[in-house]
């Protein structure tokens, strides 16, 4: 069974990863996979307030109350978590990222009546269905970030296998739904973070290899100028609030109640800032009040995923195992 498997995701490629680096890169994959669940969690409680709105209801928001315009229990979580476990899902039963089989996926996932879905999200996958073609045309509108917030699995199924791999099975998964330049740089740029906390780089190193790039060649998402309050559903705004959340602060809990207490989109900016704070910080700096309340199947499948695909990771990239094989 794929679960059972030894960790062993190489910390560098062609490097076999020593007992210690598996276990802390095993534990940094687990810990932003329930840190997206939890930035969900909590974050949906808030999505579509504005920051005034909040203080004036919660003071400020950092327990995981359900509630929200989906009106969701405690500890339930939305499309950005769901998408990524269908996702995950479809990764490890291919052993690769694979668009067709993503784009089944969230088929499937559609079909099974979420409690919420973006729009770019349904009108592509029904387009999918008339065409079969897993790729969805290119568009500038299409600049959402519901590619960018499905994007984990991909970061661990590749990790260690170069920027090359991890960029094509961006594109791979992301243009399924949101086939656009900017939801590319973004989902590039946050797979990137991802493996590089997870592989425990500083955070300065990092921001280096990963967010400035992205800034350097799309200016746009420059996330140094003002504050991001009340981010919207447009990808660069949320990257905007969730970098100057996850750089402004120094542990996972205030990392993520920054995030969500901004508004506006906040259960994606709070999955996407609690996924990068978990792979920066680790299992033990999340909040034991907040993984207790997290609903316990969610839960139980981010842990075996993040192991499953870091075990997957360390096969290599899909074309060489298929000829090892
Ligand atoms: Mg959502």
């Amino acid at each position: 069974m794929l679960w059972a498997r030894n960790l062993n995701a190489g910390a560098k490629p062609g490097r076999i990863a020593t007992p210690r680096e598996r276990s802390a890169m095993a534990d940094q994959a687990t810990a932003a996979f329930l840190g997206l669940a939890i930035g969900d969690a909590l974050g949906a409680t808030v999505e579509f307030m504005t920051p005034r709105e909040i203080r004036q209801e919660f003071g400020v928001h950092c327990e995981i109350v359900g509630g929200g315009w989906l009106r969701l229990k405690p500890g339930q979580v939305t499309d950005d978590t769901t998408m990524s476990l269908a996702l995950g899902e479809a990764i490890l039963a291919e052993g690769r990222v694979d668009a067709r089989a993503a784009a089944e996926a969230f088929d499937a996932w559609m079909r099974a009546k979420p409690v919420d879905i973006g729009n770019t999200v349904r009108r592509n996958l029904i387009t999918y269905r008339k065409t079969g073609n897993p790729e969805a045309p290119a568009s500038e509108h299409d600049a959402g970030n519901g590619a960018a917030m499905r994007i984990l699995p991909v970061a661990l199924a590749t990790l260690g296998q170069g920027r090359e791999v991890l960029a094509t099975a961006c594109r791979a998964q992301g243009h399924v739904t949101h086939h656009n330049i900017l939801s590319d740089a973004a989902c590039i740029a946050l797979a990137g973070m991802v493996q590089d906390f997870v592989r425990g780089k500083s955070v300065e190193d990092v921001e280096r290899a990963n967010a400035a790039p992205l800034v350097a060649v799309h200016p746009v998402f420059d996330y140094t100028v003002k504050p991001r309050d009340n981010p919207s559903g447009f990808v660069v705004e949320t990257i905007q609030a969730v970098l100057q959340a996850l750089f402004a602060t120094e542990t996972f809990e205030d990392c993520v109640v920054d995030v969500v207490n901004r508004g506006g989109d906040a259960d994606t900016t709070g999955a996407i800032a609690g996924m990068l704070a978990g792979a920066r910080y680790g299992l033990d700096a999340i909040p034991v009040r907040w993984l207790r309340r997290l609903d316990r199947g969610v839960a139980e499948s981010c842990r075996l995923q993040a192991e499953a695909l870091l075990t997957l990771s360390a096969k290599g990239p899909a074309p060489e195992r298929i000829r090892g094989d």
